[in-house]
């Protein structure tokens, strides 16, 4: 069920996606807990400000207070007219918050869908060990 309406809500969003430089319009659409936010690619003239959908999401749901913590990610879905697959970035933005999250690929012109993990497409991510790790409710 929840899969089935992050796909339509995916493909919903990926029609308001800001691609003017590219034309290649990306959704997405992350459950969070009981929630379901979506995001869309949006480009930047600049090109290097541009966000993909997936992050958009997922930054919506942060915004939202649907932090992982309380609404545990449990599935993103992402729709495009071709295959698709996340970038790098956002492969290891998302892993920040949920790295065995599922992912629905969906081709909207085959209407074929895939599915992967997280830690399937990013097995040895980024962890930063030696990086202090604060607290920002507590540390200033
Ligand atoms: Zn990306």
């Amino acid at each position: 069920m929840w899969e089935d309406r992050a796909i339509d809500a995916a493909i919903e969003a990926r029609q308001r996606a800001y691609a003017p430089y590219s034309r290649f319009r990306v959704g997405a659409a992350l459950v969070a807990g009981e929630h379901l936010v979506a995001g869309m690619n949006l480009e930047n003239r600049s090109f290097g400000g541009t966000i993909c959908a997936e992050r958009v999401a997922a930054c919506a749901a942060w915004t939202s207070g649907w932090v992982p913590e309380q609404h545990p990610w449990q599935l993103l879905a992402i729709a495009a007219d071709e295959d698709i697959m996340p970038c790098g970035i956002c492969l290891q933005f998302l892993s920040e918050f949920a790295p065995e999250l599922p992912l629905v690929l969906v081709n909207t012109e085959s209407n074929e869908v895939r599915r992967r993990t997280l830690r399937q497409l990013l097995p040895e991510r980024f962890v930063g060990q030696q990086l202090p790790r604060t607290n920002p409710k507590t540390d200033s």
